[in-house]
């Protein structure tokens, strides 16, 4: 194999042999409302492969959160469709798992470790108490939760909750874990220590994820590749590779120059909005 091949073949992003794990083709997807039919996301389309930490980034309201819904098994696209592993997603399964943002995900009345077993039983993961009892201690001790397995969730800090989502979700041992802006209501030095975490979680199992943000500095710092969406309806602008960026590259020169160029590139969209508005409102008057 030459050195070109052998480099492409690591690449799993990039080597067509390999089959992705979700192939979104060319999805719209539309609420309809008693007055109104809204487009959220039109025509989306990427590729995520085995062991991706795809991003998909885009302002507030782009239809991010919309796209995880469908990948999820909850809407059905009016055009296009999504794939798992090359079978037409039209319902939610225990394949793909999807972690919130908000605190509240968490089951009040079962401590840490029910949680997560009530979890695996349910969805069919485990099919006795023991072995849902040892994969659930196995995950959180990767959360870094041992001696809070017993602990009800309203004794944990916002941090704690979701390190308990996320490491639930990983014991489900899903296709693909969906991630909608997880860390957005953490204050900053938790988020950045969550954010740390997580890559230190994907190094050890090099899970799939989906992880939905706003934040550009959160996508680089996360992603292996960017997927940055247009203000609504949420369209793709670009893909990006950002597989080569961590918490360590902040203030870099290339990581700086990404952020301005995501950056223009959203803010672009906003001006031409501003414009095409702009000249409605004079052909109307
Ligand atoms: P994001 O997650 O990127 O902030 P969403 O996917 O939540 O965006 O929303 C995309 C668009 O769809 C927005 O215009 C939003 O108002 C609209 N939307 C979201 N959920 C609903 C709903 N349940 N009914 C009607 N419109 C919705
Ligand atoms: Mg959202």
């Amino acid at each position: 194999m030459g050195q070109d091949v052998q480099a492409a073949a690591d690449n799993s992003s990039a080597a067509a042999a390999v089959e992705p794990i979700l192939d979104v083709d060319g999805v719209t997807l539309q609420y309809k409302t008693k007055e109104h039919l809204i487009t959220a996301t039109y025509r989306v389309g990427f590729k995520v492969y085995p062991a991706d930490r795809f991003v998909l980034l885009g302002p507030s309201g782009c239809g991010k959160s919309t796209l995880l819904k469908g990948v999820a098994g909850y809407m059905t696209p009016v055009e296009g469709a999504m794939r798992l592993k090359g079978r037409e997603i039209h319902e939610p399964g225990p394949d793909r798992v999807m972690v919130f943002q908000e605190f509240d995900q968490l089951l009040p009345w079962k401590t840490v470790k029910q949680n997560i077993t009530f979890a695996l039983m349910n969805g069919g993961k485990c099919s006795t108490q023991k072995d849902a009892d040892e994969l659930a201690m196995e995950y959180i001790k990767k959360v870094k939760l041992d001696q809070f397995e017993d602990t009800y969730p309203h004794m944990l800090s916002g941090g704690m909750k979701q390190r308990v989502a996320i490491a639930r979700g990983m014991a489900m041992e899903p296709d693909i874990l969906l991630m909608d802006e997880p860390f957005a209501a953490l204050d900053a030095l938790t988020r950045l220590q969550m954010q740390e975490e997580l890559l230190q979680l994907w190094e050890d199992t090099h899970f799939t994820v989906l992880f939905v943000t706003h934040s550009i500095e959160e996508a680089l710092i996360i992603g292996s590749r960017i997927l940055v969406l247009s203000p609504h309806p949420g369209q793709v602008k670009a893909e990006l590779n950002a597989h080569h960026l961590n918490h360590s590259n902040v203030g870099d020169k290339e990581f700086s120059e990404l952020q301005s160029k995501i950056h223009n590139m959203l803010f672009a969209d906003r001006i031409l909005e501003d414009e095409l508005a702009a000249a409605e409102g004079a052909a109307q008057s």
